[in-house]
């Protein structure tokens, strides 16, 4: 009180003996103190820097087809800041391939509206820049849309396309009768990106590549076993897109080509890496990605908790809970926790029986306990609701 007085007794405006201004301005400045308070119960560490992330999923969770979801828009209201910059790191991350990586990051930048980056966005196929292992071989790549520039931007040198195979090769197709002279296509490796649109030619000729160890045309003697490697993207069984009802994924070609093979030469196709969810190599792959986001907008703070959002329980849940077994807590680089969150706005509906048949791909456990969400909740905005009161963000 006494220093207030003698502050503002040396104002020219007010004089001495003035005590009932100087209570009035003490008792606005508490005010202002307490509602200081307030707004940092409110908003928690609101400015300190983040040390938590957000693995979001993108189809049946930001968007259906081309349209986005409205819980989405308001999730990201609620994530952005005053000037539309995001207040945690965020990566999409899709079992979606084919595509390119900032073609999907404009599509999200203008459904979301806010900037996505490129960087921010991982796909089914992005972690396989990883193995450059296999990068200086020729490999025979199948899916749709821009295949072999998405296999050369990945790091493949020598790519071949199962249209150009189809085209070297036209005895083999018995779908396609044109005929074009044989050329020479050694393929040492099969990179399966997505689903094709004409399933039975690739089949057919993946088959081939596998069953003659690389020179389809020729009579082998044997089939080769193992056979070529064979790297494969986005296992979904199942995806949600404008229609009421899931569509076939990868998973069902894979699961086609999987059941061909065994029947044609009684062993196992065997893959030497799977990329996309529920995958390792991709959640891996997803928290560098969150590293580097958060080192790019300068929150140097151990990203120690990461929150997966997702509609499918056989992919985001399932590699959610396979990715946190698998932390090392205080090994650098690593969180402490994955937690997974359900939405229900796409495979997982609100009238989705909880008893359904394991749809994982034929390489994973049937763990009941790693398709079991930490939280159930409506859509993608109450996810975000969820994880900001968890960390202190937000208390209402
Ligand atoms: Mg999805």
């Amino acid at each position: 009180m006494l220093v207030f007085k003698r502050l503002l007794c040396a104002s020219p405006v007010l004089g001495a003996g003035e005590d009932t201004i100087i209570i009035m301005i003490m008792l606005a400045f508490i005010k202002c103190l307490l509602c200081a308070e307030h707004r940092c119960k409110r908003w928690g560490r609101y400015r300190a820097a983040p040390t938590f992330g957000f693995l979001l999923d993108v189809d049946g969770v930001l968007v259906r087809g081309h349209r986005v979801i409205p819980a989405a828009s308001a999730a990201f209201r609620r994530l952005a800041d005053r000037r539309g910059r995001l207040r945690a790191p965020v990566v999409f991350v899709t079992n979606a391939g084919n595509c390119r990586r900032h073609d999907r990051a404009r599509e999200l930048s203008g459904l979301l509206g806010l900037e996505v980056s490129p960087e921010q966005v991982v796909l089914s196929h992005s972690p396989l820049r990883l193995l450059s292992r296999f990068h200086e071989r020729r490999v025979l790549v199948s899916g749709q849309g821009p295949v072999a520039e998405n296999a050369r931007s990945l790091g493949f040198r020598d790519v071949v396309t199962v249209d150009e195979l189809r085209l070297a090769f036209p005895l083999l197709d018995t779908v396609d009768l044109e005929r074009r002279p044989k050329a020479t296509v050694g393929t040492p490796a099969v990179v399966l990106l997505g689903e094709p649109v004409r399933w039975e030619t690739s089949l057919q000729l993946i088959l081939d590549v596998l069953l003659s160890h690389g020179s389809p045309g020729g009579v082998p003697d044997a089939t080769p076993y193992p056979h070529l490697p064979v790297l494969a993207c986005n296992t979904d069984l199942l995806w949600m897109a404008e229609a009421g009802t899931p569509r076939f994924g990868h998973g069902t070609f894979l699961l086609c080509l999987e059941s061909i093979y065994r029947k044609v030469t009684g062993r196992e196709l065997i893959y030497e890496a799977l990329a996309g969810k529920p995958s390792l190599l991709t959640y891996r792959y997803a928290q560098h990605v969150i590293q580097q986001q958060a080192r790019a907008r300068g929150w140097h703070a151990p990203i120690r908790s990461l929150y997966a959002v997702g509609d499918n329980p056989m992919s985001d849940v399932y590699g959610a809970n396979l990715f946190h077994r698998s932390l090392r807590p205080g090994v650098p680089g690593d969180a402490e926790t994955c937690e997974a969150i359900l939405v229900r706005t796409g495979v997982f509906g609100p009238r989705t029986a909880s008893d359904r048949p394991f749809h994982g791909p034929r390489d994973f456990p049937d763990d009941p306990g790693l398709a079991r969400a930490a939280h159930v909740v409506r859509d993608v905005d109450e996810a975000v609701r969820l994880v900001l009161r968890k960390e202190g963000w937000e208390t209402d």
